[in-house]
């Protein structure tokens, strides 16, 4: 499979999610991992079944698809199943066309060689209903900001035009790359509305809605911003999530990835009073039309 194409690997933006959620297109999960989490079989068979009914009932071809497109960012080919994983799988299974670039092939990991941690992305991809793309910056371990790449990351988003753009936490002390990353992302959005840079004349500007950060680990959630906590608890959201990241089986070499992420999904999840919920941070302050639009917040009053 050759890298650093630009041609959607899946589905184009506004065709139906679920399409690559054939059933001979199982996740590519290893027997040992299988095995590691049994709940995982099960969780993968009642997902199917839900995809099916899913499509059965939601995707006549009468049903509209929103026009709304979220661009999601990641340095490693794990990032976004780990950070914002069921976040992206809910926006997909409701219309919403969702779009992943990766800038590496991880190759820095102690597991897994880039063609594994390419096809397990791919696999995880499927698994929530997202087109994704590899387009690397530098290789793992290597990437720091630069106007350069900023313009890299800009052109992506003047040729996808989303509404919202994800992208990692700008807290310090993970990996290295998640910092570059999410600072070139924030830098790039202001790029892609600049008409007047001579490197992204060939594509009109584009600004973005809204730019919003994901946090990969638990250590990597800002502790001085409010987040918006979205709500995962949906049997259907889970198990899709539990199927993408066993589909990173290489990485879940290291560790318990999956418990890890669901114990802080529930934590979050019990501070609201729900299942499950995963945060999210805004780069700005939101924009509201009034007070009824909050919706409620997490604290039990
Ligand atoms: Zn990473």
């Amino acid at each position: 499979m050759k890298r650093g194409r630009k041609s959607c690997e899946a589905r184009a933006p506004h065709q139906p999610p679920f399409k690559d959620l054939r059933s001979h297109e199982q996740p590519c999960i290893h027997p040992e991992k299988r095995r590691q989490f049994p709940n995982v079989r099960l969780a993968q068979f009642r997902f199917e079944v839900r995809n099916f009914l899913h499509r059965l009932l939601h995707q006549s071809p009468s049903t509209p698809y929103h026009a709304a497109m979220i661009l999601a960012f990641a340095p490693h080919p794990d990032d976004l199943e780990f950070g914002c994983g069921p976040i992206l799988f809910q926006e997909a299974a409701r219309g919403i066309a969702v779009h992943c670039i990766i800038t590496s092939y991880g190759e820095a990991g102690s597991h897994g060689s880039p063609a594994i941690r390419e096809a397990e992305a791919h696999a995880a991809a499927k698994i929530l209903g997202t087109s994704l793309e590899f387009a690397p910056l530098a290789s793992d371990a290597h990437l720091a900001p630069s106007p350069a790449h900023a313009m890299q990351i800009a052109a992506h988003i003047r040729t996808h035009k989303p509404q919202v753009l994800l992208a990692p936490t700008l807290v310090e002390n993970q990996h290295p790359d998640h910092v570059a990353l999410a600072k070139i992302v924030r830098d790039a959005a202001r790029l892609a509305r600049y008409a007047g840079l001579a490197e992204l004349k060939h594509l009109p500007p584009h600004a973005v809605s809204a730019m919003l950060n994901y946090a990969i680990t638990p250590d990597a959630e800002p502790r001085d911003i409010v987040p918006l906590l979205i709500d995962i608890s949906a049997k259907e959201t889970l198990a899709a999530w539990t199927a993408a990241i066993v589909a990173h089986a290489s990485q879940l070499q290291t560790r318990n990835y999956l418990d890890l992420a669901l114990t802080r999904a529930h934590l979050h999840g019990l501070r609201a009073g729900v299942s499950h919920a995963l945060p999210v941070y805004f780069n700005d302050p939101l924009l509201l039309p009034n007070l009824e639009s909050i919706g409620h917040s997490a604290r039990q009053f």
